[in-house]
């Protein structure tokens, strides 16, 4: 990793990837709002390929940071449907909202550095400048102040995506100041994912390609935080035939827990294997153990635009 200033901003430019000597370990980190779908069986086999392949664990993290949009139940049925798809975890589970004292303990850091403050700006007060927050400027006091992190002047963060290539965006043009603890009381995602990353040892993210663009923020949390930046590969997104991403949308079919294998051999494909390697599959333990061996990460595509109407259907 090679250090550079922008314009006195100290941002790591990530050299190399997927190239240490850390032992690795892959995670998939749901979101408890419902059904996993054929979306998220895309980050969850992808990452567990990704880690395997290479005899590396796979951990599983629910993240139910925000109680209200997670459904009672889903957590469980999400373990009980990765099971059943022979993804199970190597280390014990963890549920975001049982690690309230790490997030504080990062924020309290945060704030003792003079990188977090706390903000009383409206949804309004931000519109002016297009909704990213350089500056307070609330109009009036709120009982509920949101904090956030002061994005220096100039801060660009660069790195390589795994899938993707270079990537590099200017945080503060094109972020801003970010929510670290929302107004409503509940820890911000891009705080729990950094601060559980590091906790857990990570040492490679691997999931959707709508998170590519928070990556950024995420790297230069970890950097604020003087935390190691782990090595980041973005998935294809599955759209449905209106290019919407397919778990805003009607095609989000349930996986079927007594179905796996049409599931996964999809999955397969949208990952860009090679379908011979898995075509002998007898069952969804047996299509992992041919996988695994077979998986080729330089195949993933950036993107599954040819894959829109190709949904499979759950018929064994
Ligand atoms: N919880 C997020 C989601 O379900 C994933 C976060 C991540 O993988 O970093 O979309």
């Amino acid at each position: 990793m090679r250090k550079i200033w922008v314009n006195r901003v100290e941002c790591n430019v990530m050299m190399s990837i997927f190239s240490t000597t850390a032992p690795i370990r892959g995670r998939f980190a749901p979101s408890p709002t419902g059904h996993l779908h054929p979306g998220s069986l895309v980050a969850a086999l992808g990452s567990w390929l990704w880690a395997k392949h290479r005899g590396g664990q796979w951990w599983l993290r629910i993240e139910d940071v925000d109680r209200l949009r997670c459904v009672p139940g889903a957590d469980h049925a999400q373990i009980a449907l990765l099971a059943a798809f022979g993804l199970a975890p190597d280390g014990e589970v963890v549920w975001q909202s049982q690690r309230d004292a790490l997030y504080q303990a990062a924020l309290d850091r945060l704030i003792q550095q003079g990188d977090a403050f706390e903000c009383h700006c409206s949804r309004r007060d931000l519109a002016a400048n297009g909704g990213i927050h350089r500056q307070c400027r609330p109009h009036a006091r709120r009982p509920d102040p949101a904090w956030r992190l002061r994005v220096p002047e100039g801060c660009e963060i660069v790195f390589t995506d795994a899938v993707h290539g270079a990537f590099r965006q200017r945080l503060d043009r094109d972020v801003g100041d970010f929510v670290l603890r929302r107004s409503d009381g509940f820890w911000a995602y891009q705080l729990a994912v950094v601060v559980d990353d590091a906790a857990q040892e990570i040492s490679e993210v691997v999931r959707g390609a709508d998170l590519l663009d928070s990556t950024p923020r995420q790297i230069f949390l970890q950097q604020r935080l003087g935390l190691a930046t782990p090595a980041y590969a973005h998935l294809p997104l599955v759209l449905d035939e209106n290019g919407r991403k397919l778990g805003k949308s009607l095609a989000a079919l349930p996986l079927r827990a007594d179905a796996p294998l049409p599931a996964l051999r999809w999955a397969w494909q949208v990952l860009g294997q090679i379908p011979e390697a898995i075509a002998d599959a007898r069952d969804a333990r047996h299509f992992l153990a041919l996988a695994c061996p077979a998986f080729a990460p330089q195949r993933v595509p950036k993107s599954t635009a040819a894959l829109h109407n190709r949904i499979f259907t759950n018929s064994p």
